[in-house]
């Protein structure tokens, strides 16, 4: 049981030199580069000697839809990864790098929390090894080539109304979504209208946790639609010739980043995109290397399992010819009882038929799981006010799915709380029984493949889209991007694309309002409501209480 803040418990956790972390793994010394004495970027020379190697096994760590009750997905992958070192399995974790911006405006880290965290989580939430930074030079050189191209003649013919390039930076900052630049006269250039996004929502950031290796990143940039000409033809970041130079200044930040758990087990932190217009998981890089570097590997996809999950099998694994021996579905009482048409200020109290109604939210992810041909087990995530009876509930339910529930308490005792499902998780994948499967295959046409998604996974009767937005998927196809899958830009609180229709909606449509083509990314945006792509701060941020005490310690982060 624990009453310490989540970075008091880091703070007081006895870390090892990155070295020795590195070494559980085989990673010698000259191998690392550190970034002080507590992380390190591990190598490409050393990546690309390990290619040969045989795989470990992938365990994807996922959740029934988001409550504000909590449901601990970071939390259960560090556990679980925690817990198959404690029973002498050799593994690792993998999970996304935070966003800088959003710590300043709402508490909570990224790093998980109670006894099952990484460490350095300070540095994990703030500047890291500095990747977002050189993803956002990157990001904006290509902006700054492209108003160059225009003010010195615009030989490519840029209609200055279609450039669709913005810039980012890695902050809250509401003032900047929309903004008249090259103000000031001619020695300025031409004004024109555009924005700035946050730095998780660039398009750098989905290409560089997609990107294989260094080659496969340029040719990718190259590939980013960048503008368009009077008469439509897109303009690229090849025409623009920014890709050498953008990954000249990519070069380190593609190298997978290593720190350790609270309990000293290796945790590779790499990447960060935006789990709506992006596809929310940490980098193929990390993936694949800490693959062929442990035998079982955890990792995390953003939202709950309708948008993270399906993005991980059908973008990730699509791509990166990944293929998970195990889905671990974490799921709340708390969470079950919110479904099941609970406030948030009576989840304090006992209520078995609501745990019960909420249920079918949890059912409805177990089957689309396994529809993808892996076994699923579901982690209850304890929560000291969980009574026995809605533990019980929850696990009959499962059992009734064709699946299992396992209690975990690594929140409040790290490994400990976790030997049951990471014996039972060891044990199924072994056991090799996955098939896996995408939803759809790459030659399905672009409506077809948001059609499926839409009906087998959220369950909706259909999607409704209007003749603008058929006529430019159709456009897309005859212009050869035809093949892309679909990234889903919804609502991660609901199947449906209302916020407020928890548990397991039916009869529902899915509108879809806009559709982007991330050519460099190589996916399809499809987006179904309001999608805030710069987010801004609440009336109270979090930087009011953020400080240093007289130990030169932060305070108020977490
Ligand atoms: P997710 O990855 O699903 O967004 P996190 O693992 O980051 O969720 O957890 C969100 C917050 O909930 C963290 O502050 C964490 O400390 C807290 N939390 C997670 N599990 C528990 C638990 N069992 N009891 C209390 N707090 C928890
Ligand atoms: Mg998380």
């Amino acid at each position: 049981m624990t009453d310490m803040s989540d970075i008091a418990i880091a703070r007081a956790a006895r870390k090892l030199p990155i070295q020795q972390i590195g070494a559980k793994l085989g990673i010698g010394p000259d191998d690392l580069v550190p970034y002080g004495h507590d992380k390190a970027k591990v190598g490409q020379t050393f990546i690309d000697s390990v290619q040969d190697r045989p795989d470990g096994k992938l365990i994807l760590v996922t959740a029934i839809n988001p409550t504000p009750a909590g449901e601990g997905k970071t939390t259960t992958t560090v556990g679980l990864g925690d817990g198959l070192c404690a029973i002498g399995k050799r593994a690792a974790i993998c999970i996304r790098e935070a966003s800088l911006g959003p710590c300043f405006g709402m508490k909570g880290g990224a790093a998980g929390g109670g006894y099952a965290q990484v460490i350095p989580m300070e540095d994990m939430n703030l500047h890291f090894t500095g990747d977002f930074h050189a993803i956002t030079s990157a990001h904006n050189l290509l902006a700054a080539m492209i108003d160059n191209h225009i003010y010195w003649g615009n030989a490519l013919d840029i209609d200055i109304r279609r450039i669709v390039w913005r810039r980012v930076m890695d902050m809250n900052d509401r003032a900047l979504r929309q903004v008249n630049v090259s103000l000031g006269g001619v020695s300025n250039g031409f004004p024109r209208e555009t924005g700035f996004d946050i730095t998780v929502a660039s398009e750098v950031m989905a290409i560089l946790c997609l990107a294989r290796n260094l080659d496969d990143l340029q040719r990718r940039l190259g590939d980013i639609i960048v503008a368009y000409t009077r008469d439509r033809t897109p303009i690229t970041c090849r025409q623009i010739k920014a890709d050498g130079a953008m990954t000249v200044l990519l070069r380190d930040a593609m190298q997978p980043n290593l720190v350790q758990t609270l309990e000293n087990n290796p945790a590779f932190v790499h990447g960060g995109p935006f789990a709506n217009i992006a596809h929310g998981c940490n980098s193929v890089t990390a993936t694949t290397t800490a693959l062929k570097l442990a035998d079982y590997v955890v990792t995390e996809a953003g939202f709950g399992a309708d948008l993270g999950a399906e993005k991980f099998l059908n973008i990730k694994c699509r791509k990166a010819g990944l293929s998970p021996a195990v889905v671990v579905l974490v799921a709340t009482v708390r969470a079950m009882k919110m479904n099941g048409g609970v406030a948030k200020g009576e989840l304090g109290l006992e209520n078995v038929a609501a745990v019960q109604a909420g249920c079918a939210n949890l059912g409805q992810h177990i089957a689309n799981v396994q529809g993808f041909g892996v076994p699923v087990v579901v982690a209850i995530n304890h929560f000291s006010g969980d009574t026995q009876a809605e533990i019980d509930a929850v696990t009959a339910y499962v059992a009734g799915q064709g699946s299992e529930a396992i209690l975990c308490r690594h929140w409040a005792e790290g490994s400990d709380g976790t030997r049951d499902l990471a014996t039972r998780v060891a044990a199924i994948a072994d056991a090799g029984t996955a098939r896996f499967q995408t939803l759809y295959p790459d030659d399905m046409p672009l409506l077809d493949k948001i059609e499926t998604i839409a009906t087998r996974i959220y369950r909706a009767d259909g999607v409704a889209a209007d003749a603008k937005i058929r006529a430019q998927l159709t456009q897309w196809e005859a212009q050869g991007f035809g093949h892309l899958p679909i990234c889903m830009a919804k609502t991660q609180y609901s199947f449906s694309t209302d916020p407020d229709l928890r548990g397991a909606p039916r009869g529902h449509t899915v509108p879809i309002r806009e559709v982007r083509l991330s050519a460099g990314a190589g996916f399809i945006v499809a987006i179904c409501g309001d999608i805030m792509t710069m987010p801004g701060l609440p009336r109270v941020p979090a930087a009011e209480s953020i400080g240093l005490n007289a130990r030169g310690e932060i305070e108020g982060l977490f």
